[in-house]
């Protein structure tokens, strides 16, 4: 919606192996095609980034991204990965917050606005992960959850170059439900008005993402949402035919 140029993000978690370049082979000829519409970014596991980044060498179309990383540009940090290291390896994007990482691996916001720094400082693009969970949702917390997340885990100096926010209710992802229209409408309006309020004009350009159980059959309906400026997809995005059909609906 708006003249805000969508993106389509989407998250391949820890699924992926060598023999998934030809899927994303797939999704590379097929971008073309949607190159239109909206910007295309695929964020495999950070094994298969630089294979895909060659693969996508010079491509318009279609960008590849990461799932995290450390604060740190290198040191002794045994099994992590840092944002350079990221962008050396073809990333343009990385995902930082994302619930998952919150949950599983205890990130505060506090760490996630240190990582969003590290991927400026790598000179890329931070997608920063925020939503509440379903008993926040039930408590009618869900606003004041969103709100002091983002504040907490974006740093200053935010552009729309630099940062997208993805809103992605905990309890939607990866679950086949979905806020009804009305309900992604309250929050990114929200979100918009605390990112003009931070970051005046360029707040206004800022991409808010929707994520959560997006697939073909609702994409369409999710992305006309006002500030809805494009998704951040799951299981969806391991499908090239899905994966582009998603971005077909915008
Ligand atoms: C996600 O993990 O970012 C996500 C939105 O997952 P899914 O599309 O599978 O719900």
């Amino acid at each position: 919606s708006n003249a805000i140029r969508p993106l389509i993000a989407g998250n391949w978690k820890m699924n992926g192996l060598k023999s998934s370049l030809g899927e994303f082979e797939a999704m590379l000829a097929g971008a073309a095609a949607v190159a239109a519409k909206a910007d295309l970014l695929v964020c495999p596991p950070a094994t298969l980034i630089a294979a895909f980044a060659e693969k996508a060498r010079g491509s318009k179309a279609l960008g590849v991204g990461a799932q995290d990383c450390h604060p740190k540009p290198s040191g002794a940090h045994t099994g992590d990965i840092s944002a350079e290291m990221l962008g050396d390896a073809g990333a343009r994007a990385i995902i930082v917050g994302h619930s998952e990482r919150r949950a599983d691996h205890g990130e505060t916001d506090a760490l996630v606005r240190q990582k969003a720094e590290a991927v400026w400082r790598a000179g890329l693009t931070a997608i920063v992960c925020i939503g509440e969970t379903q008993k926040q949702r039930d408590a009618g917390q869900t606003l004041e959850i969103c709100g002091s997340q983002l504040s907490a885990s974006l740093p200053d100096g935010a552009t729309e170059k630099n940062l997208v926010v993805a809103y992605e209710p905990v309890w939607a992802i990866g679950t086949g439900l979905t806020p009804t229209a009305g309900d992604v409408e309250q929050v990114h309006r929200f979100v918009r008005e605390l990112l003009i309020e931070r970051f005046k004009g360029e707040g206004a350009k800022i991409r808010i993402l929707y994520g959560g159980s997006v697939k073909p059959s609702n994409a369409a309906e999710l992305m006309a949402v006002a500030n809805v400026n494009g998704a951040l997809v799951g299981g969806a995005s391991l499908k090239a035919a899905d994966f582009l059909a998603i971005a077909r609906g915008c």
